[in-house]
């Protein structure tokens, strides 16, 4: 059995989720009359602390619909320069809100309200007028790591300052929320609108939720529409969503003790460095040390011959623990990196 720490969104709908999955009550979701989905929304807005929400297949169209929402042709969007808005959405903030890019080089994912305040132009007639903040909690490319209360304060705070309407990808909000005990609508207090993806540590095989007002989400129903985003019988991925809700979330405290654990088993191993310390949920992000110069395709397929997937992002590696990873699957990717590491250094040395 290969070991997948590809990425969180491998895992798979266990048993309980199938049976939720077809059971469910059903109905015409863009009319209103799917129970299954508006149970769902109301669960998620309740947990966000907003008005009210709306259900969208992918977190990647919560992001566009909320851009599209938020600002219009040629103003300017603050964001992380490593955010997956930036990096990993096909240019969608160009694509469909016409909006550009305003990149802020933060650390570990995360900027401060000084850095939005210095980014930020209320606009003239040679400069684009800045309309959106985005922040991205847990951070996937810096490590999954969390901003903190005083951090998210400081850029909201920064952002109403000079009028910016503010937005949270929370793919992993609940991630954030569990490694650090402060309850998901705490970490989001502020945002004019939040989502949580439910195919990433929370097992389901499709679906997200946006969140804001009453007002906003009204208005972003136009986008979900243009989109192709306005479903039907929605209640059977609704039912995947719920069903994680009530059952998957606590336990991701388990694949943060695995990531940890994996982190600290990497580090111990000739020719790796891990990227942080210590891990605050699933995510490992590894490298080769400089005195040990490797090929990374010829790793990774060695560490796949073995039965272990890893995850290429940038010049490192990620993997990424999840509900499918057990404390055992963790020690074996450990014992097969180490395996590989050092039959490269024993190939090389006979090759020398
Ligand atoms: C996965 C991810 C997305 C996109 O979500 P999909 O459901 O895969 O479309 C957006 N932002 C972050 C931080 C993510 O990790």
């Amino acid at each position: 059995m290969m070991i997948n720490l590809y990425s969180d969104t491998q895992s798979l709908p266990t048993e309980g989720m199938r049976e939720a999955i077809a059971r469910a009550e059903v109905g015409d979701e863009q009319k209103g009359q799917d129970r299954s989905v508006t149970r769902l929304i109301e669960k998620v807005a309740h947990a966000l602390g907003k008005q009210t929400g709306m259900f969208l297949p992918s977190g990647t169209m919560c992001n566009a619909v909320a851009a599209a929402t938020h600002c219009g042709r040629g103003e300017a969007v603050i964001a992380e320069s490593g955010a997956h808005i930036v990096r990993y959405e096909s240019g969608g903030l160009a694509t469909f809100a016409g909006a550009m890019l305003e990149p802020i080089a933060g650390t570990d994912g995360k900027f401060t309200g000084a850095q939005v305040l210095e980014a930020a132009s209320p606009g003239s007639r040679y400069t684009p007028r800045t309309t959106l903040m985005c922040v991205e909690q847990s951070c996937n490319l810096a490590g999954g790591t969390v901003w903190s209360m005083d951090q998210l304060e400081d850029v909201v705070d920064a952002a109403q300052s000079v009028g910016l309407r503010t937005h949270m990808d929370g793919a992993r909000l609940f991630n954030a929320a569990v490694s650090t005990g402060i309850p998901a609508s705490a970490l989001c207090a502020g945002f004019d609108s939040v989502w949580v993806d439910f195919t990433k540590g929370l097992g389901a095989p499709f679906g997200a939720v946006l969140c804001g007002t009453e007002e906003f989400i009204e208005r972003a129903w136009v986008w979900k529409h243009r989109f192709g985003g306005a479903m039907r019988q929605a209640g059977f991925m609704a039912a995947g969503c719920l069903y994680a809700l009530e059952h998957q979330v606590d336990r991701l405290v388990q694949d943060h003790r695995h990531a940890q654990l994996l982190n600290e088993k990497l580090s111990a191993i000739d020719g790796i460095v891990v990227r942080y310390a210590s891990v605050q949920t699933n995510i490992v992000y590894f490298d080769f040390s400089a005195e040990m110069p490797r090929s990374a395709p010829d790793f990774l397929k060695r560490c796949e011959e073995r039965g272990l997937r890893l995850g290429r992002v940038g010049q490192g590696f990620r993997a990424v623990t999840y509900l499918d990873i057990s404390k055992a699957d963790v020690l074996r990717a450990a014992d097969i990196v180490a395996d590989v590491m050092a039959t490269c250094v024993r190939g090389s040395a006979v090759a020398a």
